[in-house]
């Protein structure tokens, strides 16, 4: 019902970042080759999300927006066994009751729908002919909930965790074309062909492109890779450090303490490095905490993921300097 979705909305839903977050997974989800994003004042105004995904079926375009319909779970355990991002069948419920929505969708071969939802109901529905693929918009976020809206930040702060939730989810899927426009104006592109170095380049810039150095590395059970700076061009803060487990997005201090402590002496003092870091194991061999939006993951064999990251940073570190 209405009052649990805006209950549930509370945790899924806390910026404009988090609808993003949760509408970029679903394009992914879907099997999107591009996705394109287009915001109004960080989202607060509007959040367009435009793919050319799979498309809904017309017979699930309502229950798509029922809470836990979809839900692709059996326990917490199963996070990373599961193919998909979104696994709760929330987000889309949770979303419309805060919001005003407008989904557009096609699976290509039969004429699309459009519905319109604004706070949980269903306010319009028709036959909308459109391309393969998926549109939403969601406008005037939390205009029903007055409350989370005075807890948001400035536009300026709103669009920067918008910023990095679509950085992230262009870091994990290099395979996947995305552009991002705010006010018009396009600020994030990158190019979808599959090369994480050309992603980094988007985010960070050219120069700190040049001055990665690639890793590949693997244990009984773990395989790692990516790229790690060179001391030259380390940060003087510690967000630059991303880590990606069998696709998704994950926190973990020990992961970033094996990161520091295979730097080691290279790192001069007070700086912190830039490493994108993928790791792929068997789900098996990680566990997750139970709270849906939860990144923080605890991996059954610590002692060895923290020596191959260790191991392998020094190694590509010590091998460049020589
Ligand atoms: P979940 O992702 O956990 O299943 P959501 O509420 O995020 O739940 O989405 C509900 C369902 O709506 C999804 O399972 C999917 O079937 C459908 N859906 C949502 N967004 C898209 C999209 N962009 N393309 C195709 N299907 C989508
Ligand atoms: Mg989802």
């Amino acid at each position: 019902d209405e009052l649990s979705n805006k209950i549930a909305a509370g945790e899924v839903v806390e910026r404009p970042a988090s609808v993003v977050k949760e509408l970029l997974e679903n394009s992914v989800d879907a099997n999107s080759q591009w996705i394109k994003i287009e915001l109004e004042e960080a989202g607060l105004r509007s959040i367009k999300i435009i793919d050319d995904g799979d498309g809904i079926d017309p017979d699930d375009c309502e229950t798509a927006f029922f809470r836990h319909a979809t839900s692709k779970i059996e326990d917490e355990f199963d996070l990373f066994r599961v193919k998909t991002l979104g696994f709760r069948g929330e987000a889309l419920a949770s979303i419309s009751s805060v919001s005003q929505l407008t989904l557009r969708t096609s699976t290509g071969d039969q004429s699309g729908n459009e519905l319109v939802v604004h706070g949980g109901d269903i306010k319009d529905k028709q036959k909308h002919t459109k391309r393969k693929g998926t549109e939403i918009i969601v406008e005037n976020l939390f205009y029903n909930t007055p409350a989370r809206l005075k807890y948001l930040k400035t536009i300026h702060t709103e669009l920067g965790h918008v910023t990095d939730t679509i950085n992230k989810m262009a870091l994990s899927h290099p395979d996947i074309r995305f552009e991002c426009y705010h006010n018009g104006k396009r600020i994030f592109f990158s190019p979808g062909n599959g090369n994480l170095l050309q992603v980094i380049q988007q985010i960070y810039g050219k120069k700190i492109a040049q001055n990665m150095l690639q890793l590949e590395d693997d244990s009984l059970d773990y395989k790692v890779s990516g790229y790690i700076c060179k001391p030259e061009v380390t940060r003087s803060n510690r967000n630059f450090i991303s880590l990606i487990v069998n696709g998704r997005f994950i926190k973990n201090p020990v992961i970033n303490k094996a990161i520091f402590d295979g730097y080691h002496t290279f790192l001069p003092i007070g700086r912190y490095p830039i490493v994108i870091l993928q790791i792929e194991m068997d789900p098996y061999l990680v566990d997750v905490n139970v709270h849906p939006a939860k990144t923080e993951v605890r991996f059954s064999k610590e002692k060895e993921l923290f020596d191959v990251v260790k191991q392998s940073i020094y190694d590509v570190l010590h091998k460049q300097r020589l």
